[in-house]
């Protein structure tokens, strides 16, 4: 059956074809370590019990504690859980981090929920996992639907259960709660360090350049407003209800504050309203956007929006995955072959994981670091991750994905490697 999972792995088989290395390795990255399913119990605010799916898969810590988001959304599922583990394993090899990879999720649209149905849901879902997680263990943080004051709660039911404040356990929390200056811009501001790398090696300057941006959300607006101040032009941006055009560019920063301001925020959390109310702009709908005559196609939302039914009308010749697998294996096979470059997931969204890093370091060390101090480590990281990328790719002849699997995938050999593998056990 071709599942989400399924399509992941097909990328780490390509990796692993430049390689030389032991069966051990694609063996071991094959399955996930360790899948846990949960249910979680809340009570309604009008007194009903409901009972919700909840998911973790830590899928490998060879390198360290494993490390990944929680999603709340309808269509969280085992399979699309699994996929995400998987790509954090590589994104954490990638980016060099001593961390393995997992994810977590729980099936169910936030925004039907009250502020108090959100909390319980949300504390629920770590009373169901305890056992599970911790600063040396599996350390969660948000990912889509979930934010700095969910990661807030979680932390705070865990500290209540293991009568200890261990604030290692989880990242992307409020700041004032030991989290990390820089993390709630962190993927936006590490794919915008990537993209400007790249840029840099082709002569492409942002003052003559158009991006769409598909999901307006924390990823998508931080990336959309720090582009728009180095000089890029946001033509276009969009979020699950629709989209918005403008020839002349957008000013996201302007766009999220009307955004904020016009509507109520269900549940604390969520802002009802979308980008395509804007009054002033020209609106077009989702498919619109992806199939844009633009330069950089930005993908910021969720996984398989460019898939074979959709890949031949998209015009832009470069897309910066911003999202976790927005491309599709098949699709990203005919990008390639039409000279269209991927920046891919794996790099270029990892600025939320290394920030998540940084604020783990400060919070096992007790040391708080400036912003600038924040931003300026991981930059350095993520460029000297990207540079190797890219001429890896050069080297090899390969797309930036596949250069990206193999610089991750050759991190983890060595790890398993260096505990044996059926060449060393023969002699
Ligand atoms: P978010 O919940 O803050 O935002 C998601 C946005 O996508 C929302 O604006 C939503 O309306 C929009 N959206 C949903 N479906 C859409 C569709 N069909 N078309 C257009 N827009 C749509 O989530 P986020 O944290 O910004 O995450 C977005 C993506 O980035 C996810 O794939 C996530 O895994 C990935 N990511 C996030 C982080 C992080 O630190 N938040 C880190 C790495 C990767």
């Amino acid at each position: 059956m071709n599942t989400i999972f399924s399509d992941a792995q097909r990328h780490l088989e390509t990796a692993l074809s430049y390689i030389d290395i032991s069966d051990d390795i694609e063996k071991r990255l094959k399955y996930p370590k360790r899948t846990t399913l949960v249910s979680i119990p809340v009570r309604m605010d009008d007194g009903r019990l409901e009972v919700f799916q909840g998911y973790r898969v830590q899928f490998d810590n060879t390198r360290g504690p494993t490390k990944g988001g929680i999603r709340f959304h309808p269509k969280v599922d085992l399979d699309e859980v699994t996929s995400l583990s998987f790509w954090m394993t590589i994104k954490c090899a990638v980016a060099g981090l001593p961390f393995g990879g997992a994810k977590g999720g729980i099936t169910v649209d936030p925004k039907t929920l009250s502020r108090l149905e959100l909390e319980r849901l949300s504390r629920g879902y770590i009373r169901a996992l305890v056992d599970m997680i911790g600063p040396n263990t599996d350390i969660p943080a948000p990912d889509v639907n979930t934010n700095s004051t969910i990661m807030g709660w979680m932390a705070e039911e865990y500290f209540e259960i293991i009568r200890e404040q261990r604030p290692g356990v989880i990242t992307g929390k409020p700041v004032y709660l030991n989290g990390s200056l820089g993390r709630e811009a962190a993927t936006g501001q590490g794919a915008l360090y990537t993209l400007m790398q790249w840029a840099k090696l082709q002569d492409i300057t942002p003052k003559n350049t158009r991006i769409a941006v598909q999901g307006f959300g924390n990823a998508g607006y931080h990336f959309a407003r720090l582009a728009k101040q180095v000089g890029f032009n946001i033509v276009a941006l969009s979020d699950s209800k629709g989209g918005i055009f403008s020839n002349d560019g957008l000013d996201p920063e302007r766009i999220m504050n009307h955004k904020k301001n016009r509507h109520e925020l269900k549940a604390m959390l969520y802002c009802d309203s979308s980008v395509c109310e804007e009054a002033d702009y020209e609106t077009i709908d989702n498919e619109e956007l992806l199939e844009l005559d633009v330069d950089i196609l930005v993908l910021a939302a969720l996984e398989n929006q460019i898939s074979e039914n959709n890949v031949s009308n998209v015009k832009a010749k470069v897309i910066l995955e911003i999202a976790n697998g927005p491309v599709n294996g098949k699709a990203d096979e005919i990008l390639y072959n039409n000279n269209t470059t991927v920046i891919p997931d794996v790099l270029a969204n990892a600025g939320g994981v290394i920030v998540s890093y940084l604020e783990w370091v400060q919070n096992q060390t007790g040391l708080y670091w400036e912003e600038d101090e924040v931003n300026e480590r991981l930059k350095n990281r993520l460029i000297k991750e990207a540079e190797t990328i890219f001429r890896l790719a050069n080297e090899k002849s390969v797309s930036l994905r596949t250069a990206a699997y193999i610089h991750g995938v050759s991190r983890i050999a060595g790890a398993i490697k260096e505990k044996g593998t059926r060449e060393y056990f023969q002699g």
